[in-house]
């Protein structure tokens, strides 16, 4: 029989964290201030910890992980690469398809990489308190799991539908100690402001992270922590595609094609940078982010300077963006429902090095069905959007006869999704593509730089 999981041991684990910056042909654009300057690393100080600030800005390639935070990875790491024979046999490609399985972390996502060494780091920086933001939840749990592994109190803002659809994420958040929000809520300013002019106001994750940072700006105790999007972050996750080079040496083998689905960028980095590094030293293999066609940042939104949330709270950040006042529509992927991207995979997209997918919502629930009944994990709806392009993927190799090898990142898994699966299958789903008007009406009002 051929073998289906490549398992890896603990002495394993990543001992540094890849910088894709350091392989990037031309250096990050630079985030930049209300005066539309350059922000140097004291305008971050209030809200991070310089740890992770360093780490932000870095061009080293190659970044230590500190001894605590592998020891705290070991709870769960390293993560299984999984061949799936079965989905192939479904199928009838000859293609070859793997999977590398982030759900096997208490959270049930890939989000404790990065949440493990931000509350590492903020514990050692002194820091008592976390606030921060979640759509899903995955992010909520994530930071509140790891909060209570460093001694850090963790405050939620979590976005108001997913608060009410997804009432399980908030206990899981309560069970590992932490507070939370809907928001737009009462506690702070920005919340108190879009509730007097709209008091049934959804959220959006970029309104809930004007609320968290508010609140860290204004506390001396208390950081911010940020799930995607930054530098740092995308960082942390590289411990996917790395733990993933070893198992595919340990397969033989090594993928033609890495598909992760894309909301801030962060799996999507995290998966696929460690495979860039090769490609930068001369390896054919592509790196295809997947995203709803209802928010469909990096395949139709601008390349422009934008600001990370909907007050105008955090640096302005060049990325390919859908406007910070874009609302996207109430889909069942809370994680991908983000209007702009992180400034790398950005940067890549922009330089032609990355490619992007757009995938409707049905599409990918059919994907993650057909994935189950076939390898027997229920993929979180992010998750689908690669499973979908996967998929599609190998079924154009069954129609000319191609032999690929394909790799997607199994970002999470939807035990706590299973309303959206049941609407699914009652037919209650739609295909929002993306409102073009609101979309033109939020991109007419990106900030002018420069
Ligand atoms: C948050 C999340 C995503 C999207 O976020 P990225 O930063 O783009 O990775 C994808 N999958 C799952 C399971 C998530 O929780």
């Amino acid at each position: 029989m051929p073998q289906t999981k490549f398992l890896l041991d603990e002495s394993d684990i990543p001992k540094h964290w890849y910088n894709v910056v350091a392989d990037m042909p031309n250096p990050p654009t630079p985030p930049l201030g209300p005066d539309g300057k350059p922000i140097g690393p004291e305008a971050l100080t209030p809200i991070f910890p310089m740890a992770l600030i360093e780490q932000e800005v870095s061009a080293e390639r190659w970044i230590p992980i500190p001894e605590p935070v592998r020891e705290a990875f070991r709870t769960y790491r390293p993560s299984p690469l999984v061949r799936a024979h079965r989905l192939e046999a479904m199928l009838g490609t000859p293609a070859k398809i793997y999977f590398k399985y982030e759900g096997v972390s208490p959270a049930g996502s890939h989000k404790v990489n990065t949440a493990i060494p931000q509350a590492y780091y903020n514990q050692q920086a002194g820091i008592k308190r976390l606030a921060t933001e979640t759509g899903a939840g995955q992010w909520g749990s994530s930071i509140a799991m790891a909060g209570q592994m460093f001694g850090l109190e963790v405050r939620v803002y979590m976005v108001r539908v997913s608060y009410d659809q997804k009432p399980f994420r908030r206990s899981m958040i309560q069970t590992w100690g932490g507070e939370v929000f809907a928001s737009p809520s009462m506690q702070t300013q920005t919340g108190r402001d879009v509730l007097a002019k709209d008091p049934n106001n959804p959220g959006s994750l970029g309104m809930a992270i004007s609320e968290a940072v508010e609140e860290a700006a204004s506390r001396a105790d208390t950081n911010y922590a940020l799930g995607s999007v930054l530098n740092h972050v995308l960082l942390h996750q590289t411990i996917i595609g790395l733990e993933a080079k070893k198992q595919f040496e340990m397969a033989g083998d090594y993928p033609d094609m890495v598909f992760a689905p894309c909301g801030g960028g962060s799996n999507f980095g995290g998966v696929a940078f460690p495979f860039f590094a090769d490609k930068a030293a001369g390896k054919n293999v592509r790196l295809v982010a997947v995203e709803p066609t209802s928010c469909p940042t990096l395949t139709k939104g601008t390349y422009a300077y934008d600001f990370g949330d909907t007050a105008g709270f955090t640096p302005m950040m060049k990325m390919y963006t859908l406007g910070s006042n874009f609302m996207p529509p109430s889909i069942h992927a809370g994680g991908l429902r983000y209007h702009g991207d992180s400034p790398l995979v950005s940067q890549l997209y922009h330089e032609g090095l990355i490619e992007a997918v757009a995938v409707p919502q049905l599409a990918t629930f059919e994907a993650g069905v057909q994935f189950a009944r076939a390898e027997g994990i229920i993929p979180a709806p992010e998750s689908n959007h690669a499973i979908r392009a996967c998929i599609d993927e190998a079924l154009r190799c069954k129609a000319t006869g191609e032999k690929k090898t394909l790799f997607f990142n199994l970002s999470g898994h939807g035990h706590f999704d299973m309303a959206a699966y049941d609407k699914y299958f009652a037919g209650q789903l739609d295909d929002h593509s993306y409102p073009e008007e609101l979309l033109r009406a939020s991109l007419a009002k990106l900030p002018k730089v420069g």
